[in-house]
């Protein structure tokens, strides 16, 4: 018997949605061209599936803002309050997939599947990612018990928290670092490692619906010959929290530092995080920690907790 429960699709571009002058270029594309329901329609295996597909934004990941995600928040609390739906997939850019998907997780930390899905190849490469990767996304919004935001590509499952983008251009291109996959998909089927991801979600009521009033929040990278002349001067035009990707385990420049320190009196929250692929920040520093979190994930909590006091 065919399953009723609906999978929402919402589209926001990429290079999944991505196309070339030239059919077989993997990098020369134009990334957000191609609508949702043109993905859709391409995968045949879905025809005939309760799905349904929306258009939410239509744009280079590396380009995403504010406004596209509260937008995008927006229709993803309406959608799954629906009960009609079962889960929800967003095609979106790699670049940033790590970045939306740890802020849809701790806004709305959902009871029914959130899978963002992406392509690194263009929908007309030769060998294109984009619809095997939809297909897995929306086998696993239909999974039974599946909860939270997730990412699928590449027949692999990683929580919102873990997901980072490691390599620049090939398909398998992501990676949860220590915590490994929480699922693979194999053949359409999932096998999964250990718990969906689960979460306190902050909601959206207490988001303000202007962007311009959501505090500004900006990564620093510590490194050889580094000074404190960038954070004096983010200083100087009113930000409000700096997040540092140290070195190591999350250890900066002492001239950095000490620009840190007087930005931290001066009433900015600091955050020190890694430049390290893998590892969290360990152990107590004069900044506050970061924890596992990497700096553009960490710049997002920063941010949350600016805004919501019961994100702290
Ligand atoms: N620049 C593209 C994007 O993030 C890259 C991709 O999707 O692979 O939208």
């Amino acid at each position: 018997m065919q399953n009723k429960q609906r999978v929402v699709i919402l589209g926001t571009g990429g290079t999944i949605a991505g196309r070339s002058a030239q059919a077989g270029d993997n990098v020369g594309y134009t990334a957000g061209q191609i609508g949702v329901d043109a993905l859709v329609a391409a995968v045949p295996a879905l025809a005939g599936e309760a799905l349904e597909a929306q258009q939410v934004a239509q744009l280079d990941s590396k380009d995403m803002d504010h406004a596209t995600w509260l937008l995008l928040a927006q229709h993803l609390a309406y959608q799954l309050a629906r009960p009609e739906v079962q889960g929800v997939v967003i095609t979106h850019g790699t670049d940033t997939l790590e970045e939306t998907a740890y802020f849809l997780h701790r806004l709305l930390a959902p009871p029914k599947p959130v899978v963002l899905t992406a392509a690194m190849r263009p929908a007309t490469a030769l060998l294109a990612d984009g619809p095997q990767n939809l297909l897995d996304a929306v086998r696993v919004a239909r999974c039974a018990g599946a909860r939270g935001v997730v990412t699928v590509l590449n027949g692999q499952v990683l929580a919102a928290e873990d997901v980072r983008k490691v390599h620049s251009y090939r398909v398998e291109a992501f990676s949860a670092g220590d915590a490994g996959p929480l699922a693979v998909m194999e053949e359409g089927r999932l096998r999964l490692f250990r718990d969906w991801p689960q979460g306190q979600a902050l909601g959206l009521a207490w988001l303000p619906s202007d962007v311009a009033r959501w505090p500004r929040v900006e990564v620093l990278l510590s490194h050889a010959g580094a000074s404190g002349g960038l954070v004096e001067a983010l200083v100087a035009q009113g930000v409000r929290g700096i997040v540092v990707a140290g070195t190591g385990n999350g250890t900066v420049h002492r001239d950095m530092q000490a620009a840190l320190q007087r930005a931290q009196l001066a009433g900015v929250r600091v955050l020190r995080s890694s430049r390290c692929v893998n590892g969290a920040v360990v152990g107590d520093g004069l900044l506050d920690s970061a924890g596992a979190l990497p700096p553009v994930k960490a710049r997002i909590e920063l941010m949350l907790q600016l805004m919501a006091p019961s994100a702290a």
